[in-house]
């Protein structure tokens, strides 16, 4: 809203559905033990949940700042549910972002990126 004001403009957020799709039948790769589902037929594109990545308000990151998580694993990284017996949501979050940067390296194994 400020930027609007001011003229600032927005930055574009990047959509690839080609990554959305490819979490299709991946195994889970944030991998919360105690949480996670291990079942491929769960895993979904999870979107990083910070302003860095491009989120505002209702509005998802970018599809480049996720990773390939089980709905489980996901729900516990969006607060939806609380973190396993032994984990801080710091420890979450850490998991979440390995997470990421293994399937960023997916993604490229795929030939989706
Ligand atoms: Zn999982």
């Amino acid at each position: 809203m400020t930027a609007r004001l001011i003229g600032i403009p927005k930055s574009i957020t990047y959509r690839n559905k080609k990554i959305r799709e490819s979490a299709r039948d991946e195994e889970c790769l944030v991998r919360l033990p105690g949480a996670c589902l291990h079942r491929p037929d769960a895993t979904i594109w999870s979107h990083y949940r910070g302003s860095a990545g491009g989120k505002a308000g209702a509005l998802k990151a970018d599809d480049l700042c996720g990773a390939f998580a089980c709905t489980a694993c996901d729900a516990v990284y969006d607060g939806q549910r609380p973190p396993p017996e032994g984990m801080t949501y710091s420890d979450v979050v850490v998991a979440w972002h390995e997470g990421h940067i293994r399937s960023i390296v997916r993604l490229h194994e795929k030939g989706v990126i």
